[in-house]
């Protein structure tokens, strides 16, 4: 699982997480010695019993349909003749807007955690109680403030109050007002440089790249309700119309946000695959096609070894 690969030290946000580029062209090579790259098609069928899967198999999965996939990772993919996987949310694609979950990533990276979460917190005080009903701000960081491998318990709290948590308005509005304070750019300029478009898409798939969907608005899916949640994949399905096989498609859960009737549903408008965040290797014989878990980049050299006790542990 990739998400930002770019040329960090020279962008316009270098503390941004992501995997910059010289340290992508070393993972490729490291891959290519050790696995063998598979394409989304070989594992559709490998589910279908139709095909088996050499051994040590890795699929390349690309989430966000960012910029950076077509400057930095499609060119790298093409030479080593290799297939990539793009997930792309319909909504950057049909309204040329910024995402809720990028805004909160450059506001991660350009401010400090001491001054971040007391601004905040301030305004989730400022808009609670009036239109919007919510807990206080003991109870919510009690029950979401807890770090993770990546991140410490207090980015946690403030992605989860900012990603879903919070009514979606109040979200956006926080998210809004602290992009104007902190990032310093406007959200229309960042969104133009940031997100992959339609004629780049195109040719990535002309090219023998995988184009899936990733929802529409980049949504928590398995926290919406049932009319939400549907509205949300019909939106996704109708931008990304010319890039799929309606009968044939590959979902991936933004933030691996899934729930029981969200699999029915899509498996009900053609998917047969759907990719989680769960960090794990993924056996077919085991794991539903529709719920496969993922490595992620920082799994692997030239960021760490990590994926070698993923493996071990998959093992005993
Ligand atoms: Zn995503």
């Amino acid at each position: 699982m990739y998400h930002y690969v770019r040329d960090l030290e020279h962008s316009r946000y270098p503390r941004i997480k992501g995997l910059d580029i010289a340290s992508f062209r070393k993972q490729i090579e490291f891959l290519k010695q050790n696995f063998t790259v598979i394409t989304m098609e070989e594992l559709n069928c490998a589910c279908n019993n139709r095909y088996e899967l050499p051994k040590q198999a890795v699929l390349l999965t690309f989430d966000d349909g960012y910029l950076d996939h077509y400057t930095s990772v499609f060119p790298i993919l093409k030479a080593e003749n290799l297939q990539g996987s793009f997930f792309i949310s319909g909504k950057t694609l049909k309204e040329h807007v910024l995402l809720d979950v990028n805004k909160i990533h450059y506001i991660l990276a350009t401010t400090q955690m001491d001054v971040l979460l007391p601004s905040v917190l301030k305004r989730m005080d400022y808009y609670r109680g009036s239109e919007y009903e919510y807990p206080d701000n003991d109870t919510l960081f009690n029950e979401y403030a807890s770090g993770n491998r990546f991140d410490s318990k207090e980015t946690i709290f403030v992605k989860r109050m900012l990603q879903t948590v919070l009514p979606v308005k109040v979200r956006s509005m926080i998210c809004d007002d602290l992009f104007k304070k902190y990032v310093g750019i406007s959200e229309d300029k960042l969104a133009g440089e940031l997100y992959l478009t339609s004629d780049q898409i195109r040719l990535m798939k002309q090219e023998g790249m995988y184009i899936g969907l990733h929802g529409y608005n980049h949504y928590w899916l398995g926290r919406l309700s049932e009319v939400e949640m549907q509205k949300d994949i019909r939106q996704a399905l109708e931008v990304m119309s010319e890039y799929i096989d309606h009968k044939n498609w590959v979902m991936n859960y933004p933030y691996g946000s899934y729930n029981e009737s969200l699999l029915q549903y899509i498996s009900s408008t053609g998917c047969k695959l759907g990719l989680t965040t769960q960090v794990k290797v993924a056996d077919l014989s085991e794991c539903s096609s529709l719920t496969i878990p993922r490595l992620d980049t920082n799994d692997f050299p030239p960021v760490s070894e990590k994926y070698k006790c993923r493996l071990d542990k998959e093992r005993t």
